[in-house]
C-alpha cells in the first residue's frame, strides 16, 4: 500500500498553498479532491479581496493570519506575476451614529497591525472616491484584489514541480488509525482504495466538519458543525462601474454572517455589489442568485453610491461561507488544530476557513508547516 508523509484533503486556495509548502519542504504530499479540477468550490466564489485584517479580535487567527498572509500574498503576487492590485478600501458612515463603530473598527485595525489606516472626513472621501457619499470613512490603503484563479494555477504548478501529487476524481470516505499512521480511504471514480499517511490534514472547506466526523470526531463535543452562510452578488452596469476606483463597504452590523453589501471592484474594471449573508436551513451547495433580491442589494448600496438605479443591477453569482459562528451567535474563530490532545496525533483540522480564507491561506499554510515539522 502506497505510503505518504501527508495527505492533504481538498484542493481549494488553503489544501493548494499547503500541498506546495510541504512538499518543498521535502514531505511527500498526495492531494486529494473530489472535483475534476481545484478550486470548485468557495476558493472560486468570493470577493477576490485581499482583507486589510481590521475585522476580527486582535490575537484571533483570523486578525494574526490574515495581516501576514496579506503581506505573503504581495510579496508572492509580485514574484510570480500573478495579477493583483492595491486598490485600497474605505468604510463608509452615511450617518453619524456609525461612526463610534467605525471608530471601534479603526482601532482594532491598529491593535491588529493593520499599516496605513486612516479616519478621513468627508471632504476626503471626495478626493479619493468623488461619486461616494458618507460623512466619515475609514480608509485603509492595504486593501487590495486578486486574480484568485491565477494563484491557484501558480500554487498547483509549483505544488507539483516541487514533487506533490494532486489527485482530483479522488473523494476522501474515511480514515482509521493504525499505530504511528492513518489508513485514508479514497473513492476514486466507482473504485474505493486505501492509502497509508503519518500525517492528515482536513482542508475540506464546506465538508470538513463531515471529513472530521468520518475520521472519528465528535462534532458536537468539539464544536466543529459548520453552518452554510449563503452570500449572493450582482453586477453592476459598466457604465456605472466607471465611476469607482476602490473597494467601498458599509459599517458592518454587529452579529451579521458577512461584511454588509458593498462594492468590489474587479480586475476587468467591473464592479460587483455583494455578498449579502443568509444561513440556510438546508445543506445544500445551491449556488442560484434570486433576482428579487435586487431592490435589497439597490436600498444598502445606494446609501453609500448613490448614483445607481435598480435596472443598473443584475443577478451575478453566488458562495458560500462555512460558519462556526451559529446565526446571531458570537464570534468564532478559525479552527486550525494538531488534534493530538483528542487522540489524534497527526490529524490537523482546519474547520470554518471562511473570509478572510483567501488572503490568510499563505499563512495558514506557514502555520500548519509549523505543525508538520514537529513530527520531522
Ligand atoms: C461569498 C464569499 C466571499 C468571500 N470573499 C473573500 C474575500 O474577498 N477575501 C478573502 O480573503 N476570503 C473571502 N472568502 C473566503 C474564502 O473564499 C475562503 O476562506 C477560502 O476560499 C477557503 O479555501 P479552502 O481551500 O479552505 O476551501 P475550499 O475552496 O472550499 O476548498 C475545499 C475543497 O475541499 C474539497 N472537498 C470537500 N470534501 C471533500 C472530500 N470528502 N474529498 C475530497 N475533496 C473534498 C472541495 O471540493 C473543495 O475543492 C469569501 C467566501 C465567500 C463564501
Amino acid at each position: 500500500m502506497e505510503k505518504f508523509d501527508c495527505i492533504i484533503v481538498g484542493a481549494g486556495v488553503v489544501g493548494l498553498a499547503m500541498a506546495k509548502d510541504l512538499a518543498i519542504d521535502g514531505r511527500s504530499v498526495l492531494l486529494i479532491e473530489r472535483h475534476d479540477s481545484f478550486g470548485q468550490e468557495t476558493s472560486s466564489r468570493n470577493s477576490e479581496v485581499i482583507h486589510g485584517g481590521m475585522y476580527y479580535p486582535t490575537g484571533s487567527l483570523k486578525a494574526v493570519l490574515c495581516v501576514e498572509g496579506r503581506r505573503l500574498l504581495y510579496d508572492f503576487c509580485s514574484s510570480c506575476k500573478i495579477p493583483f492590485k492595491k486598490t485600497g478600501k474605505i468604510i463608509v458612515a452615511t450617518d453619524r451614529q456609525e461612526i463610534p463603530a467605525f471608530e471601534k473598527l479603526f482601532q482594532l485595525g491598529l491593535a491588529n497591525g493593520v499599516e496605513g489606516l486612516r479616519l478621513i472626513a468627508k471632504e476626503e472621501i471626495k478626493s479619493l472616491e468623488p461619486h461616494v457619499s458618507g460623512v466619515a470613512a475609514l480608509y485603509s490603503p492595504e486593501t487590495g484584489i486578486i486574480d484568485s484563479h491565477r494563484l491557484m494555477s501558480c500554487l498547483a504548478d509549483s505544488a507539483k514541480e516541487s514533487g506533490a501529487i494532486i489527485a482530483y476524481d479522488s473523494e476522501f470516505l474515511r480514515a482509521a488509525k493504525e499505530k504511528e499512521n492513518y489508513k485514508i480511504f479514497i473513492k476514486n471514480g466507482i473504485d474505493e482504495l486505501s492509502l497509508t499517511a503519518r500525517i492528515v490534514i482536513n482542508s475540506a472547506g464546506l465538508d470538513s466538519d463531515i471529513v472530521a466526523e468520518n475520521a472519528g470526531f465528535d462534532l458536537e463535543k468539539y464544536h466543529y458543525s459548520i453552518h452554510y452562510c449563503k452570500g449572493q452578488y450582482f453586477r453592476l452596469s459598466s457604465a456605472k462601474a466607471r465611476l469607482l476606483k476602490m473597494l467601498v463597504y458599509p459599517v458592518p452590523k454587529p452579529a451579521s454572517g458577512g461584511l454588509g453589501v458593498h462594492a468590489t471592484v474587479d480586475l476587468a474594471g467591473g464592479v460587483r455589489l455583494g455578498p449579502d449573508d443568509e444561513y440556510l436551513k438546508l445543506r445544500v451547495q445551491d449556488y442560484s442568485v434570486d433576482p428579487l433580491r435586487r431592490l435589497n442589494f439597490y436600498d444598502s448600496a445606494s446609501k453609500f453610491i448613490p448614483f445607481i438605479f435598480e435596472d443598473d443591477l443584475s443577478v451575478d453569482t453566488a458562495g458560500i461561507r462555512p460558519k462556526l459562528q451559529e446565526p446571531e451567535g458570537d464570534f468564532r474563530d478559525f479552527v486550525i488544530s494538531d488534534e493530538t490532545d483528542k487522540g489524534f496525533p497527526g490529524f490537523i483540522n482546519l474547520i470554518g476557513i471562511e473570509s478572510p480564507g483567501l488572503t490568510a491561506s499563505l499563512a495558514i499554510s506557514r502555520y500548519v508547516k509549523g505543525m508538520v515539522s514537529k513530527y520531522y
